[in-house]
């Protein structure tokens, strides 16, 4: 099936021709028609899927002609809402559609032009938007579509009160949209209560986790993980890298650290000003710098082109936020690959993230490396897993878990 088979409006097509899209990605495919029939929906894939198109485009054809409010998305973070407008306008370019695009840390004083211009989309981070409507900045009584992306991020960040709020002053008689990389128990009972009868669009997790991308778990003792770092920097080819981190404190040592060996870093995460975060996350996707060092906050969501590596410093403490992180690169058909530097203590943690992958990380050591410690000690061989579920990581695979043919 493609774009036009799909029934989408001529300047939809258009743009997405511009795009360079040329076919739907499975959850495109699965959440279009839904959402075309005006049915509520709720869709799950892993990020770097396509699912702001899979909800852009069917809510752009939806609204058509301009009228005040009507299409809400929320984000939990600014970084997904700006991108998430950046889609919208992309998408829209050829209608005549209006955005608002709000979001805390920065002035009102944007963003009231915007309401006064009678915006047809908003897109919004809850903390913001509720303090617009607490002004009497804009109603939400004539929204028709609702959009909530990232859901499981937005519990987890205990927006839960927030949203239902928003969502309780919004029509009952809207669409509501669900999208989300899982779907813990907390989305579904949200779900259940804030949508109607919702179609399902699910690409299963195990399947698409980065099918383009290659992992390597690197083995190193506590003291020596910067040092190996630096040797891992020197052994690889990289265009754009992103490495994360457990805490701000540590994404801030060791971007200083990196700083005093000569490597040029950019640093986002959530202790700083919104303003320093945009002004980081702009030069890292202008290619004026190529290492970017974050938490979490910069692992959800974001659709960062040409990445070609990742590197946990830390492993990850939930395993999903792994297939967050490394869903950084490999982004649409391009390849990655994802490094994960881990010290004895943290070999737990690998374990269940293997077990969510359904595929051990391959252990890898660097030749010229002075390791403190035998490496056998630092690795106890990679779990067996059923063949069934060995998906061939580091295999080419084409976008959206389909192999190519
Ligand atoms: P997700 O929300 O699932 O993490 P995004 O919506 O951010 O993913 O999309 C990831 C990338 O894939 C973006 O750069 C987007 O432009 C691109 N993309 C979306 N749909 C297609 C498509 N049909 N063909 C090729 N690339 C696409
Ligand atoms: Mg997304």
């Amino acid at each position: 099936m493609n774009f036009t088979e799909l029934g989408l409006s001529q300047e939809l097509l258009h743009a997405i021709k511009e795009s360079g899209y040329e076919e739907p990605t499975p959850i495109q495919k699965m959440a279009i028609p839904p959402i075309l029939a005006g049915r509520d929906l709720v869709g799950s894939a892993q990020t770097g899927t396509g699912k702001t198109a899979a909800f852009a485009l069917p809510s752009l054809h939806r609204l058509k002609e301009h009228g005040s409010c009507r299409a809400l998305a929320l984000a939990p973070t600014r970084e997904l809402a700006i991108q998430i407008e950046e889609n919208f306008c992309k998408y829209g370019k050829q209608m005549n559609l209006r955005m608002a695009l709000l979001y805390g840390g920065v002035k009102y004083g944007k963003q009231l032009e915007q309401l006064r211009n009678e915006p047809d989309i908003i897109v919004a981070t809850p903390g913001r938007l509720l303090d617009h409507l607490g002004q009497g900045n804009l109603h939400l009584n004539k929204i028709e579509i609702l959009i909530l992306d990232e859901v499981d991020r937005m519990l987890d960040m205990g927006f839960v009160e927030d949203v239902t709020r928003i969502i309780q002053k919004t029509p009952k008689s809207r669409q509501t949209l669900f999208f989300s990389a899982t779907i813990p128990d907390s989305v579904r009972r949200l779900s259940k209560w804030a949508l109607h009868k919702p179609a399902e669009a699910k690409i299963d997790i195990k399947i698409s986790a980065a099918d383009t991308v290659s992992h390597a778990l690197y083995p190193v003792p506590a003291i020596q993980k910067f040092d190996l770092l630096i040797s891992l920097l020197e052994s690889i080819k990289f265009e754009n890298l992103i490495i994360f981190f457990q805490t701000r404190r540590g994404t801030d040592k060791i971007s200083q650290w990196l700083t005093e060996h000569g490597q040029t870093v950019r640093v986002l995460h959530s202790d700083l000003k919104q303003r320093d975060r945009m002004k980081a996350l702009e030069d890292f996707k202008a290619g004026n710098v190529k290492i970017l060092c974050a938490t979490d906050v910069a692992s959800r969501g974001l659709d960062i082109s040409n990445v070609t590596h990742v590197i946990n410093y830390d492993v990850p403490q939930h395993s999903e936020d792994y297939v967050h992180r490394i869903g950084r690169t490999g982004r649409a058909r391009t390849e990655g690959e994802a490094f994960t530097l881990c010290k004895p203590e943290e070999l737990s943690l690998v374990d269940s993230i293997e077990k969510l992958l359904g595929n051990p990380l391959p252990r890898k050591f660097i030749e010229d490396f002075a390791y403190r410690d035998e490496p056998a000690s630092l690795a106890p061989a990679a779990p067996q897993v059923s063949k069934k579920r060995n998906r061939g990581f580091g295999k080419q695979v084409s976008f959206g878990g389909r192999r190519r043919r």
